[in-house]
């Protein structure tokens, strides 16, 4: 469905009053009043405000609440359909195979350590150093492959596939890699990405925690094996996210958590130890009364989101993403951090440098004297951050990325995120 940029704000704004110019310019954005500061939250890859729509949905669901899967009672079968439904919603908003599983899980983070759970013996992980530390660090129990940061999409697809070309051709492998960078907001080759991984009989994760919500994520058309995001970031509240995708090896592995739920059958045995036969599909990772609410609230934003159009959401976003550029542009002393080059396509975060300053202050400048919140620091992406502040002198030489202070003092960088809403 596609309607107007107007309506989509409607649908999409949330009900804050005033409007403040973002970094100085004239673009409006929203105002969450905080006691008696009022500031511009441009932090969306942080955390998206939820939805007021998905706020209405919650609170419609709230007279009918009980537990779900367990009881005959009329509030657990309501529950339970509208558990199943969010999850056939969440299918849908992704585009999955029909035979791909939806796991609930509490974030994305949660979704990737599941399925480093969930390897097949053997199994070598493929991982680029630029990843967010939630899809850097949950193989632990694998071996991983760290491959150097890429300075064009191109590099990228080259220098997996030579990585996947040396690999054991008879082990099981896995890509993990992010859809759009939370610290530079560039998309990344996904599709391409994945033909390499199974040109090369190994499967492909996509941490879509920051493509999701500013872009259509398909698994059929990326050919992607699984796909993680999380409800915190896609405009619903805190607390619930997905793992969705094919089921062969979530259904062999031992259950991400043990207790009810995940458990079929129970028996005592006779010399005194307990047998347990686990559930197939998705119930076998959800063990534990599941988080209802979070599932229908990041049911509520994909509808919410598909329903406002991608179109709309997208022209909002570069707009904005122009209008900070174009400031930014008349600081001569700022750098705009970037693996692929200026002009690479990205979704609604950009992270820059002021030379000789610190992001530190900027930040609690920003926010103290113009009242726009942004976040400072190395964004969980350590690795990358310091790659693009020129710690690494090969990223340095051949991607051309700014150096350090000149007191050498390591420098943060300062992001600014946006998202439906701003
Ligand atoms: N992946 C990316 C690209 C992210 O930006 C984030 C969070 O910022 C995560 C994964 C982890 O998300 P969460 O903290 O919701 O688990």
């Amino acid at each position: 469905m596609s309607v107007s940029t107007a309506a989509a704000e409607k649908t999409l704004c949330h009900d804050v009053p005033g409007a403040l110019p973002v970094l100085g310019r004239d673009v409006t954005v929203p105002l969450v009043t905080g006691g008696e500061t009022t500031y511009a939250a441009l932090d969306y890859a942080a955390s998206a405000p939820a939805l007021q729509r998905v706020w209405d949905d919650v609170a419609a669901y709230a007279p009918y609440y009980g537990s779900v899967h367990r009881g005959a009672g009329h509030l657990s079968q309501l529950s339970t359909g509208l558990f199943e439904n969010a999850r056939a919603t969440v299918a849908e908003f992704l585009d999955c195979r029909a035979d791909d599983q939806v796991v609930f899980t509490r974030s994305t983070t949660d979704s990737l350590n599941l399925l480093a759970r969930a390897l097949p013996d053997g199994c070598r992980v493929f991982v680029f150093e630029t990843e967010h530390h939630a899809a850097l660090l949950p193989w632990r129990d694998a071996q991983v492959t760290c491959l150097d940061a890429p300075c064009t999409p191109q590099q990228a697809v080259e220098t997996l596939e030579r990585a996947l070309a040396d690999r054991d051709p008879h082990g099981p492998a896995l890509v993990c890699v992010t859809g759009a960078s939370n610290v530079t907001g560039e998309l990344w080759p996904v599709r391409e990405l994945a033909a390499a991984a199974h040109a090369h009989g190994a499967r492909i994760v996509l941490d879509a925690a920051q493509l999701a919500p500013h872009l259509p994520v398909s698994v059929r058309d990326l050919d992607v094996d699984w796909v993680a995001f999380s409800g915190h970031k896609l405009y619903a509240p805190f607390g619930s996210g997905v793992l969705a995708g094919r089921a062969d090896w979530l259904s062999a592995a031992e259950p991400y958590l043990a207790g009810g739920g995940a458990s079929r059958a129970v028996a005592r045995r006779p010399d005194g130890g307990v047998e347990v036969e686990w559930h197939e599909g998705a119930a076998r990772h959800e063990a534990g009364s599941p988080n209802v609410i979070g599932a229908h609230a990041v049911a509520s934003a994909c509808k919410a989101l598909t329903e406002a159009g991608w179109d709309n959401l997208g022209a909002r976003e570069r707009h904005l993403l122009a209008k900070v550029r174009e400031g930014l542009a008349e600081v001569p002393e700022v750098k705009i951090l970037s693996l692929f080059g200026a002009d690479a396509p990205r979704v609604g975060v950009l992270s820059f440098v002021v030379e000789g300053r610190s992001s530190s202050d900027l930040a609690v400048a920003l926010s103290a004297e113009y009242g726009i919140g942004v976040r400072d620091g190395l964004f969980c992406a350590h690795p990358l951050v310091r790659t693009l502040l020129g710690g690494d002198r090969r990223a340095r030489r051949e991607c051309g990325a700014p150096g350090s202070a000149p007191d050498g003092t390591p420098l943060h960088a300062v992001r600014v995120s946006f998202g439906a809403g701003t």
